[in-house]
């Protein structure tokens, strides 16, 4: 086969990715994809190309999400949905002890957690930013956290560079994207008629042994390149990095919150979505005849007031200053924690708002008050 070393550049006919798809399944991962479902083009398990959303393109505002169908039937024209890789790596709920009744007595275990063998196929890079991040937090201190490490280890990426970019995206401002730049096994950019793929690891390369794949011309190359590059000229939100932390933290008095305090539902949405947000809660559950408990974490968000309770109340029991905590940590005090944004511009806190907040207009209100 022609070289699939890392950096290689392959052409891969568009039939031949359900080649991909079949010797991932044949290596023993669960091969998950973008699919159309609950009105949404979500992540779920896929066993085939027909599967894959063809055609279908997002419509993206503040608090709206639509779907519909187009003529050309790239299999990647949507950008991100409310899904990311965060469930897959820490899903929404686990058990982390179990206690049953054994006579007179009770027995404590804490299930190993599961190994799955994963490949996800369609990752955006902004996705990946969050991956890195989500490392950084789980992965990247004293505390490892068993559960996301033993999901981390089987996994296989498959990222797509992005064609076009949603009207919430602002990925370019905050260098996270559209252009992949690493952290995939694979990186699909997709052409009319197939798709270049580039070689990310050396594992990435082996699964192509025997797919068809040809060397790539330059004029090929070429159109590639223009692929993300359309996406980034296409965005109109943006966030300065290197001014927000000081903007944000040198105005938390600033009428801005309480204006945004009157809109906000405190609903826990943004969180959920995001793809960095990480909180969790622990909650112990009792069976009906007292016989089992289990200790479950379950995600828990800011917006939450129980989530800043403590002996003497909550620590944010206002909606302005759950709101503050949430983008003040965000996008400012996360860099002084973890030495990053905790945000990779994905967009999606403003398209699943159901009232339509922006935290870029919300940063920008701000920052015209400090200028
Ligand atoms: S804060 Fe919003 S735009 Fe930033 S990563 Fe989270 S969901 Fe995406
Ligand atoms: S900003 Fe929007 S999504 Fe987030 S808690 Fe407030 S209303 Fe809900």
């Amino acid at each position: 086969m022609i070289g699939s070393v890392p950096g290689a550049n392959l052409w891969l006919p568009k039939p031949a990715l359900q080649g991909l798809i079949d010797r991932l399944r044949e290596l023993g991962y669960e091969v998950v994809g973008p699919r159309v479902a609950d009105g949404a083009v979500t992540l779920g398990e896929i066993t085939s190309l027909a599967e894959l959303p063809a055609g279908v393109q997002d419509e993206q505002e503040p608090g709206r999400y639509r779907l519909k169908v187009i003529e050309s039937g790239g299999y990647f024209d949507h950008v991100v949905g409310p899904h990311s890789l965060k469930p897959f790596l820490f899903p929404p709920r686990t058990t982390v002890l179990q206690v049953l009744r054994v006579r007179d007595s009770w027995e404590a275990h804490s299930p190993e957690p599961p190994r799955p063998k994963r490949a996800v196929i369609g990752v955006r890079s902004c996705d990946l930013h969050a991956l890195a991040i989500q490392d950084r937090v789980f992965l990247g201190s004293t505390h490892r956290d068993p559960e996301y490490a033993a999901r981390r280890e089987g996994l296989f990426l498959v990222a797509v560079n992005c064609g076009r970019s949603a009207a919430t995206c602002f990925c370019v401002s905050m260098d996270t994207g559209p252009a992949v730049t690493g952290g995939a096994d694979l990186i699909l950019t997709e052409l009319p008629d197939g798709f270049v793929v580039r070689v990310g690891t050396e594992a990435g390369g082996s699964t192509l042994a025997g797919l068809g794949c040809q060397e790539c011309s330059p004029t090929v190359l070429a159109e590639a390149e223009l692929v993300p590059k359309r996406a980034a000229a296409q965005q109109t939100r943006r966030i300065n990095p290197a001014t927000v932390h000081d903007t944000l933290m040198n105005n938390l008095q600033h009428p801005r919150w309480d204006d945004v305090a009157k809109r906000c539902l405190s609903c826990a949405n943004c969180t959920m979505v995001c793809p960095t947000c990480f909180c969790s809660t622990v909650n112990e559950v009792t069976d009906l005849t007292g016989e089992q408990t289990t200790r479950e974490r379950v995600w828990e968000s800011c917006f939450n007031e129980e989530h800043s309770w403590t002996g003497s109340g909550a620590v944010h029991p206002t909606t302005k200053s759950r709101y503050r905590q949430w983008l003040t940590h965000k996008l400012a005090t996360w860099i002084d924690q973890f030495g990053s944004s905790g945000c990779v511009g994905c967009g999606r806190c403003i398209t699943w708002c159901p009232v339509g907040i922006d935290l870029t207009e919300e940063v920008a209100a701000m920052e015209g008050e400090r200028k």
